[in-house]
């Protein structure tokens, strides 16, 4: 079902109201300054709008993981100053928690004007989707609207709990063209399609990988989550990170599945991280004091070979430790034969923080992916067939 979005209301609806906009600015920030703000740019569209259109806009969203404590390394203060200049006017910070002070600073919001709340993940009822605490948010607003696609898979307060307290609850632009993308690869996709799934958890992606490994034609798996593959099949892989008690599942799968799950023959292998220059290329046994690190030269082979007859494509997860430049060949090559394969004409998308990072490292350009999601566990999730809470509780669009 369609879910109604903020251009389907009429243009008098936003004037003079109170709008909570949920974000998903989880953008890295190192000493205060932000190294990439894809994130941010991706939500002007709607903040634009919602100026445009006369609301008093009160933004709202989590970064990091501070577990209810206030971490002042994880202020959203940096991310204020940004979206500021992104917007081209003053955006207020209020940095208190959600005492008197910020209901009356809300309270006297002005039409088209914007605040950002401090970090909702100083609270501890945030992630806990605690009721006190979403009345608490939601009394400051009169519409919800939702552009936080990448923590749509969280039943969080801000994305679940709180909406329940309006009758209007929308979605933002960004969330709505994710759904549109999303959609067609999960109902109609062009055949062959091709998963490829790296990174460093398969904990992380196990209810998307079970639907997926059904859904898709072939399953790429690369990265830290390669080698938990390969133990299971009882094939040495050092001291490389595998998760034990992923095992059985795995083992599992790979029956299941054996025609459909790629897994590496080859690795860049290395004793540590730090002893780099040490590193070397290995087949698909690796010695005992050694770690995988990246795919090796002829799984790229394999992988792009595969890329190159693609259908359409969704990757999440690096090839590798692609923020070492030592190991980041593997990444890249599967970057560039990504986009290869959107000048082929296939429908490419990928989602995830890290693997974002990756293209852009690898310079392939955002024109290159036909669709860059601002999601990796969400879009996974959405594509393996789950429904997503933060979606689910938007308005259902009117039938015309
Ligand atoms: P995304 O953010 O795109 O969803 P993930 O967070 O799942 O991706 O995975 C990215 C992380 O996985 C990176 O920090 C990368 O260094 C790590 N990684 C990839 N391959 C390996 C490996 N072989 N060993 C350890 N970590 C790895
Ligand atoms: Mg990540």
């Amino acid at each position: 079902m369609a879910k109604m979005v903020i251009s389907d209301l009429p243009d008098s609806a936003f004037e003079g109201k109170r709008v909570f906009l949920r974000v998903d600015f989880n953008v890295p920030i190192k000493d205060g300054v932000i190294s990439e703000d894809y994130r941010i740019r991706r939500t002007i569209p709607t903040i634009d709008y919602l100026i445009e259109k006369g609301a008093k806009i009160i933004v709202g969203s989590h970064l990091g993981r501070p577990r209810g404590m206030v971490i002042p390394d994880l202020s959203l203060r940096p991310v204020s100053l940004r979206l500021s200049e992104l917007l081209g006017k003053p955006v207020s910070f209020l940095e208190y928690g959600l005492n008197d002070q910020v209901k009356m600073v809300v309270h006297e919001l002005q039409e088209g004007e914007v605040i950002l709340l401090e970090n909702l993940r100083f609270h501890k009822g945030e992630t806990e989707n605690d009721p006190e605490f979403s009345n608490e948010i939601a009394s400051l607003a009169d519409i919800y609207v939702n552009d936080a696609f990448g923590t749509a898979h969280r039943k969080h307060a801000s994305t679940y709990g709180m909406a329940f307290h309006f009758d209007l609850r929308l979605a933002g632009f960004l969330v709505n063209r994710e759904l549109k993308f999303l959609t067609r690869l999960r109902e109609n996709p062009d055949h062959p399609y091709l998963v490829i799934v790296g990174g460093s958890k398969i904990k992380d992606k196990i209810n998307a990988l079970k639907n997926l490994l059904e859904k898709a034609d072939k399953v790429l798996i690369g990265g830290g989550v390669a080698y938990t593959f390969l133990k299971a099949k009882g094939v040495n892989v050092g001291g490389s990170i595998t998760e034990d008690e992923m095992i059985d599942w795995v083992r599992e799968s790979l029956k299941e599945y054996e025609e459909k799950i790629f897994l590496p023959v080859d690795h860049v292998v290395s004793e540590s991280i730090e002893q780099r220059k040490a590193s070397m290329v290995v087949d698909q046994e690796i010695p005992e004091h050694f770690m995988g690190f990246d795919i090796g030269p002829k799984t790229v082979n394999l992988y792009a070979s595969e890329i190159k007859g693609t259908g359409s494509v969704f990757w999440n997860g690096p090839m590798g430790v692609f923020e070492v430049s030592d190991f980041s060949a593997g990444t890249t090559h599967i970057a560039r034969a990504i986009a290869l394969a959107t000048w082929r004409g296939a429908t490419t998308v990928i989602g995830g923080g890290d693997t974002i990072a990756a293209i852009r490292k690898a310079e392939v350009m955002d024109s290159e992916i036909v669709h860059i999601s601002t999601g990796g566990g969400a879009s996974l999730e959405f594509l393996g067939g789950e429904e997503l809470p933060g979606v689910s509780v938007l308005c259902d669009k009117k039938e015309q």
